[in-house]
């Protein structure tokens, strides 16, 4: 399998970044949305450089499944790194990059990438209180909405944090996986007392879990 070269740019109007793919089909699909750090890669804080990378067992498995059943594969993260000045877009390609190349080796790849590098204790231009595009918040997944085509009421996403969860809430998904990798273990007491309406939580232990949200 060949990794699509990535070409991703800055969309100004949305205040994220954005790579996608080019569509398979226009009738819109439940997809699966992936936090990246901690969920498809350990998570050693504000990730920068390619060498650094290593995949959780079992995320290019899950992510090589949702390629065989045709289901978009959405990752979302937000970039504080960015946000705060500990490093570029250059760097976050890089990864991404290298990202690609990693899960390409076991036949997998993401259709979409979306990064937010707002925090509200980032450097100029990158400050702002809460951008709709932040987890919680739920901009970046409303605009892949927007961009793939896609059926959120029928998607999932998987987190290790509450705040990807509930980013999942806010834009009306069916449901979310928390996982306990990367931040889980410190998080999972509060996705325990968190009782969303109308949103669907599981618990897993990892990423590899996903597999039975597609099937
Ligand atoms: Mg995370």
């Amino acid at each position: 399998m060949t990794a699509t070269p990535m070409r991703g740019s800055f969309d100004e109007a949305l205040g994220i970044w954005i790579w996608a793919a080019p569509p398979q089909e226009r009738a819109p699909r439940l997809a699966l949305f992936l936090d990246r750090d901690g969920v498809i890669i350990e998570d050693p804080g504000y990730l920068c450089r390619a060498t650094d990378l290593r995949l959780i067992e079992g995320a290019a498995g899950v992510i090589a499944e949702a390629n065989r059943r045709g289901i978009p594969v959405v990752e979302v993260t937000n970039q504080a790194g960015i946000g705060r000045g500990y490093y570029g877009w250059d760097d976050f390609v890089a990864v991404e990059e290298a990202l690609t190349q990693l899960l390409a080796r076991e036949s997998a790849s993401v259709d979409a990438v979306f990064a937010c590098p707002y925090h509200r204790e980032g450097i100029a231009p990158w400050v702002h209180p809460e951008h709709p595009a932040r987890k919680p918040r739920p901009g970046m997944l409303l605009a892949a909405e927007r961009l793939l085509g896609l059926d959120l009421g029928r998607s999932w996403i998987v987190g290790d944090r509450l705040g990807d969860l509930q980013a999942g809430y806010h834009a009306g998904l069916r449901g979310g996986l928390h996982v306990l990798t990367g931040a889980g273990v410190r998080s999972r007491a509060a996705v325990n007392e968190w009782k969303p309406e109308n949103f669907e939580v599981r618990l897993g232990d990892s990423i590899r879990d996903a597999v039975g949200l597609i099937r």
